[in-house]
């Protein structure tokens, strides 16, 4: 492909005027080569017709976000040039985003939150749990920004089926995806020649992962020079986020990132009988354990779904215990010797941070050596008259969303005083119920902005 810029380089040739000085039949046949190979021009016999290259040539220009031109000029052959992706957003039926976006969607749009993965052949360049790892992040790229959720399966028919297989000579094309819709839908084909690596030093697997979903849940090339969704590759660094205009797109497809403030379902609570139960299993009435010294009734289920995959953070202490909980849950921490405790969500606590352990019956500042994430199915959220639960011997708050404990605990005081007094009178009754407490999800629309109104946040 370099060959190819540089021989046309030095012979440009005016499509408009269709009076090449100097254009030598191979340099111009290479283009044509390029354009029917990437879907913009039906045949190279097409390419002998001066009006089905011009258009060809316009497509290719407005989905690389050039000027149009309708020769190739300079800009265009030096964009044909880059390692690309292999789908085209000719001939596809398309809706536009909005108007300051640049971004395209497929259609139909994905109606699904949940996609299961998998790698079904693997690269043998590269150790395979360096390919998990990269598809991973590719993927997790966009459920940071969206309300969607990646979960590995070991099955092959899962949702997003990676493959790497020989496409082309190395540099040209990288890798392909199927829309949704289409019998192949969620797989996606990588160039088992490129030189795949976990950073830029070849290119990044986890880069055109995160480009490759982006056609698997049903977005199109953006004009965007900047966005992932981008035809060629433009590697954004190590740590890229997708970019506002592919986030737009995304958001339209699946709605904005839902941060559900909750535990994972296998943490253990200790019960002031001495049993133990599981988060998934706790019930409304439970008496649970809140700090070393004090027990406290559950008096409600702010959120609970058994079916909904979340992604938790899992924090691994000095002392052995671990706690999972969603990132926007608050935990109380101290983070330096001077400092007192404080409560933080669980996205800020930082490796050497110390968390409050129950260890032998006594309270113990616990340091945090291990920061990782895990995802599994189900999430709890359960209020105690405390405020507070010990899971897997760790401390943390009832409560998510707002960053402080007082004004949760506050704005959360009716419904646990409602709840008190009826059990007073045993007229609540123990029940199960999907989804967030409707006095909750109230508390959690306004308390942060009556916090912020009172200048206490
Ligand atoms: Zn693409």
């Amino acid at each position: 492909m370099l060959k190819l810029l540089l021989i046309i380089n030095l012979f440009l040739f005016d499509i408009v005027n269709s009076a090449p000085v100097y254009t030598p039949i191979e340099n111009r046949a290479q283009a044509v080569k390029y354009l029917v190979k990437y879907g913009y021009l039906s045949s190279v016999e097409a390419g002998n017709n001066m009006n089905d290259l011009q258009r060809a040539v316009e497509s290719f220009q407005i989905e690389f976000g050039l000027n149009i031109t309708k020769m190739l000029d300079s800009p265009t052959i030096t964009a044909m040039a880059k390692p690309r992706c292999k789908m085209s957003n000719i001939n596809m039926t398309m809706s536009m985003g909005k108007p300051d976006m640049m971004y395209k969607l497929h259609d139909p749009a994905a109606n699904m939150k949940i996609f299961t993965w998998t790698i079904v052949t693997f690269l043998d360049k590269l150790p395979r749990d360096l390919q998990y790892e990269a598809v991973e992040k590719g993927l997790q790229k966009w459920a940071d920004k969206c309300d969607l959720v990646f979960h590995r399966v070991d099955v092959e028919n899962a949702h997003i089926r990676i493959h790497f297989e020989y496409i082309d000579s190395p540099g040209s094309t990288l890798a392909f995806a199927f829309y949704p819709g289409y019998t192949n839908s969620g797989k996606q084909i990588y160039d088992s020649s490129e030189s795949w690596t976990m950073d830029n030093a070849g290119h990044s697997l986890q880069y055109v992962v995160t480009h490759e979903t982006g056609h698997t849940l049903g977005i199109m090339h953006s004009s965007d020079p900047l966005a992932i969704m981008y035809p060629s590759y433009n590697y954004l660094g190590g740590d890229y986020s997708i970019t506002p205009d592919d986030e737009s797109a995304c958001k339209i497809l699946f709605g904005e990132k839902k941060d559900n403030g909750c535990f994972g379902p296998n943490g253990k609570v200790l019960l002031r009988d001495g049993g133990t139960v599981l988060m998934k299993d706790l019930r409304i009435g439970d008496v649970v354990q809140t700090s070393a010294n004090a027990f406290s009734r559950v008096v409600t289920l702010l959120d609970r779904n058994e079916k909904s995959f979340e992604t938790f953070i899992r924090l691994r202490t000095q002392s052995g215990n671990f706690i999972e909980l969603t990132k926007k849950h608050l935990i109380p921490i101290k983070s330096s010797e001077n400092e007192e405790k404080r409560y933080v969500f669980a996205q800020n606590v930082l490796l050497g941070s110390k968390v409050y352990s129950v260890v032998d019956g006594k309270e113990i500042e616990d340091e945090v050596i291990e920061i990782s994430s895990k995802t599994y199915q189900g999430y709890y959220s359960p209020l105690t008259f405390h405020g507070t639960i010990v899971i897997n011997g760790i401390q943390a708050s009832c409560y998510a969303e707002v960053e402080s404990q007082s004004i949760s605990h506050w704005s959360m005081f009716p419904l646990r005083s409602l709840s008190y007094i009826k059990n007073m009178l045993s007229v609540s009754k123990v029940e199960d119920f999907e989804g967030i407490h409707w006095y909750g999800r109230l508390s959690k629309q306004y308390a942060l902005p009556i916090a912020k109104n009172l200048g206490i946040l």
